[in-house]
């Protein structure tokens, strides 16, 4: 097996089991691995580290499997890990009422680069770094096995992939071919998600607790809905009876999801969809004098990196602040960043900026975060990405 040797003084992220090895940390390799081989980590005094998967085109160069003196990385091995994210959720299904659920969550589950969510009895998984396509078979047999699953369907169409010297790829990998739309719940929710083409595996999965918790003050009142996408906030508000519901959305192909997501609710009468750039429409709203009870401002990442943290903070200072206008007095505003970039205290500083700038008054109701199947471990602070703030706005 390849040896990898750190410089002197650089093996103390590894000791502390973070997963990341950069490149400017490794002094040699001892041997010529191939992309994905699992490879031996250790010190610049020879002390063993662990074991990891060798990705020679990125600059993180190896993503620990384990540390320390530890079992072969084997089948056994995955199947230990699925075990222990398995039992990590134990109970979460019942407790959120649903059947969709993430089930591994890459390096929070001690799994770099594999992220697997089941819909109903679909299990869809995205393959995104070397190791875990070196393994992808052994996982998808574990997987297949520990779940009962009657689907797996690959949704590797992420960029990650290409950072790594891998190519995107979809498609079955065992099993049926999944339903064109598969039917889900949340609680009483219920929305129809598109595996083959849906963002992401198909759904954001990861706003499961925050639709819950925004939809608890939703009924009677008026909602914007802005990056609708199917409909996910606006679909929860609808179904506790919200007076109405404005999504908008780019996608001609989101939002005529979220029309039929809609229908699969109770007062679906109440509703608009506008296909619009969201920067524009609330532009318009606010030249009108347009207000609304409930405004959710849910957009894409804007920061992809630290190196582009400036110019998305204008981005949700722009949106911020119009959409803050835009909500009546004593309203709510609930707002997100899903770019793990941006972190918690930086975005309040946005959102408190925009307020200032609007000349209003916000009071936090909840600090909002990655449902908890999204899991966070304390050695990899970067698997948090998911951050919000429900807002009173006076
Ligand atoms: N809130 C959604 C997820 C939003 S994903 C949910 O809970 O399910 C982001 C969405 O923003 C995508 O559907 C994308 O089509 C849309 N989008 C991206 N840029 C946009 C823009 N400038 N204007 C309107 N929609 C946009």
């Amino acid at each position: 097996m390849t040896t990898i040797k750190l410089k002197p003084k650089r093996d103390n992220p590894t000791r502390h089991r973070h997963p990341w090895i950069f490149s400017g940390a490794i002094a040699d390799v001892k041997g010529s691995p191939q992309r994905g081989e699992t490879v031996a980590v250790i010190n610049n005094q020879g002390d063993l580290l662990g074991f990891g998967a060798w990705s020679p085109d990125s600059q993180i160069r190896v993503r620990m499997w384990d540390f320390g003196e530890c079992a072969p990385i084997n089948e056994t091995f995955f199947a230990n890990r699925i075990q222990d994210a398995l039992a990590v959720r134990k109970g979460m299904t019942t407790r959120f009422e649903t059947n969709a659920l993430r089930l591994i969550n890459a390096e929070a589950d001690g799994l770099p680069g594999v992220t697997i969510d089941l819909y109903d009895t679909t299990l869809v998984g995205q393959f995104t770094t070397t190791g875990a396509e070196a393994n992808k078979q052994t996982l998808v047999k574990v997987l297949m096995d520990a779940t009962g699953a009657t689907s797996f369907y690959e949704r590797s169409d992420v960029d990650g992939r290409l950072r790594e010297g891998l190519e995107y790829t979809s498609g079955l990998l065992a099993g049926n071919e999944p339903p064109s739309k598969i039917h889900i719940h949340e609680r009483e929710v219920n929305f129809e998600v598109d595996v083959r083409l849906g963002h992401k595996t198909g759904f954001y999965l990861d706003q499961r607790e925050n639709r819950r918790i925004i939809a608890t003050y939703a009924q009677g009142q008026t909602m914007l809905n802005t990056f609708a996408f199917t409909g996910g906030f606006g679909i929860a508000a609808q179904a506790v009876g919200a007076a109405h519901v404005t999504h908008i959305d780019i996608s001609e192909t989101a939002l005529e999801q979220a029309k039929i997501n809609a229908t699969l609710n109770d007062n679906s009468k109440h509703v608009t969809f506008q296909k619009a750039n969201v920067f524009e429409a609330l532009r318009t709203y606010r030249d009108k004098a347009k207000t609304f009870d409930i405004v959710v401002l849910d957009p894409p990442k804007f920061a992809e990196n630290r190196s582009q943290t400036m110019k998305a903070l204008r981005g949700y200072k722009d949106i911020n602040l119009l959409g803050i206008k835009l909500v009546q007095r004593g309203g709510l505003l609930a707002t997100f960043s899903c770019s793990g970039a941006i972190d918690p205290q930086i975005f309040r500083t946005m959102v408190t900026e925009a307020a200032h700038d609007a000349g209003r008054d916000i009071r936090i109701l909840n600090e909002l975060r990655q449902a908890p199947d999204h899991v966070e471990s304390l050695t990899f602070p970067e698997g948090f990405y998911l951050k919000g703030l429900l807002c009173r706005v006076l």
